[in-house]
């Protein structure tokens, strides 16, 4: 039962903020804070008050927003445990497995290592939303920066275990790119080429390709499609 409202919005160079607002409360969430200006445009735009900032991993493009918008709103600022020394402004550490409240429902965290050594992932479990930061992205996912392969494939076979109508919103507009590495592995897959051709549709009218669908990734992302010849 879908209840909370999302708002997605572009910033950076190829970064996406997403604003969640649970309208039974007025509690609103930031999914990570890539920059302040960019978080309270959108805040005023809809008219919401920032109560939350759930960041996924330490990299500038993700907290560089959080203080100055901490010090704005008195938001609390909620993240990894493992990167708690490196997310300006956290009060609440969270790790794999621990469940939080926010507004009238609860987000389940995994840890996915990989890309960051203590990246986690926010599982909406009742509103079928995930945030994958920057583990996984439409048709490809993170550089692993700190952690090894092994440790990036079993994060993300942790995300391919959640239901496939899963919708899931990541932390950059990579899609195109993606498209064009994921056409060189698999060339023959029908359902990555018909998507293929409509991301460069969306993309040349400027249109978002986050969020997807788990199921979506499965049948095109080459990452996650390990049976795949
Ligand atoms: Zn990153
Ligand atoms: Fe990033």
């Amino acid at each position: 039962m879908t209840h909370l409202e999302i708002y997605q919005f572009a910033c950076l160079s190829d970064n996406y903020g997403v604003l969640l607002h649970d309208p039974k409360t007025g509690e609103t969430a930031s999914i990570d804070a890539p920059e302040a200006a960019a978080v309270r445009a959108a805040l005023d735009e809809k008219g919401w008050s920032l109560s939350h900032i759930l960041t996924t991993h330490h990299h500038h493009d993700h907290t560089g927003g959080n203080l100055e918008l901490k010090q704005q709103t008195g938001c609390t600022i909620v993240g990894p445990k493992a990167e708690a020394a490196k997310i300006p402004g956290i009060d609440v550490q969270l790790a794999e497995g621990d469940v939080y409240d926010f507004g009238s429902t609860t987000v389940q965290v995994f840890e996915t290592p990989g890309h960051t050594l203590g990246q986690i992932n926010y599982w909406f479990e009742n509103e079928n939303l995930l945030f994958s930061g920057d583990t996984l992205f439409s048709l490809g996912c993170g550089r692993v920066f700190e952690g090894t392969l092994d440790q990036m494939w079993s994060s993300l076979q942790k995300l391919m275990a959640l239901p496939g109508g899963t919708v899931i919103y990541s932390g950059h507009e990579y899609t195109l790119a993606n498209a064009a590495f994921a056409l060189s592995i698999e060339p023959g897959n029908a359902a990555l080429r018909a998507r293929a051709e409509l991301i460069k549709e969306m993309r040349a009218h400027n249109e978002p390709t986050v969020p997807t669908t788990l199921q979506l990734e499965l049948e095109t992302n080459p990452f996650l499609r390990p049976d795949s010849a």
